[in-house]
């Protein structure tokens, strides 16, 4: 018998899984990597799904316009989505059959492409058991436009991140500055208008948030405010998820 009573630390454990969602540049990668990063999470960006099957339509001449062609050439190439292989600023690195082309998604005729190929239900739903299968084992902050709505509905915490169009616009022509890209802040604010609207108004998985969301507006915080926002969140939230739809868990 030990001479003293045990204690046990009672430390609180972070959500194990985290989702944000919200609009174009509203802050969801950086905040996303940012939070990942100090609860020692995997972070997972879905939207560089959508991305890398764009630019693999675009190069094999496959009409973003046809959902099932899109499925199938989907189906056929693996689409891989993983923690950087290089230290050049990225905070994923993304393959298509091997090849790495995490800095082509950026490319504007994939920013041009991509909600039209994303509308598609035929293309959601050969994405989505890849972004399951991505927060399966816990540990994960997936960021996108319906992780909290569809892909992972039990998350014991999910954000929603706005701010406002105009801020929105000015901060990805800050951020194409800073890298050394041409940008042109006008044509940055239309493109993001409309892929907003493209996702917001689709039938199928619709960027909106989830009742049980938490909706941070982040317009006029910076970001270290929003970051230490959503670790404070994940700290009071509750550990474990329920079961996804139709998940048998083993007892
Ligand atoms: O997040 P990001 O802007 O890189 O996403 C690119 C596009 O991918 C979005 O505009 C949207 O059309 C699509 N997307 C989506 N569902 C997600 C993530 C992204 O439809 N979960």
């Amino acid at each position: 018998m030990p001479s003293h009573p045990i204690t046990t630390s009672m430390a609180p454990a972070p959500a194990a899984v985290i989702a944000i969602d919200g609009p174009a540049a509203s802050g969801k990668s950086t905040i996303g990597h940012a939070v990942a990063d100090r609860l020692g999470y995997l972070y997972y960006d879905s939207g560089l799904l959508y991305r890398a099957l764009t630019w693999l339509a675009l190069r094999e001449g496959v009409n973003v316009d046809d959902g099932d062609a899109l499925a199938a050439l989907a189906a056929r190439t693996p689409i891989t989505v993983r923690p950087p292989t290089r230290a050049d600023g990225r905070h994923s690195t993304v393959e298509v059959a091997g090849e790495d082309i995490t800095w082509d998604v950026r490319r504007p005729e994939v920013d041009a492409n991509v909600s039209n190929v994303a509308r598609h239900p035929a293309v959601r739903a050969a994405l989505i058991d890849q972004q399951r299968r991505g927060a399966a084992d816990g540990r994960v902050v997936m960021v996108g436009r319906d992780i909290g709505t569809v892909v992972l509905p039990d998350a014991p915490l999910k954000v929603f991140l706005v701010a406002s169009l105009e801020v929105r616009a000015r901060r990805r022509y800050d951020e194409m500055i800073a890298r050394g890209q041409p940008a042109d802040y006008q044509s940055i604010l239309a493109d993001m208008r409309r892929r907003d609207e493209i996702d917001s108004l689709r039938a199928v998985a619709p960027l909106k948030a989830a009742d049980d969301a938490v909706t941070v507006d982040t317009t006029g915080m910076s970001i270290d405010e929003v970051i230490d926002h959503i670790v404070a969140l994940a700290m009071g939230a509750p550990t474990e998820s329920r079961p996804l739809p139709g998940e048998v868990r083993a007892e």
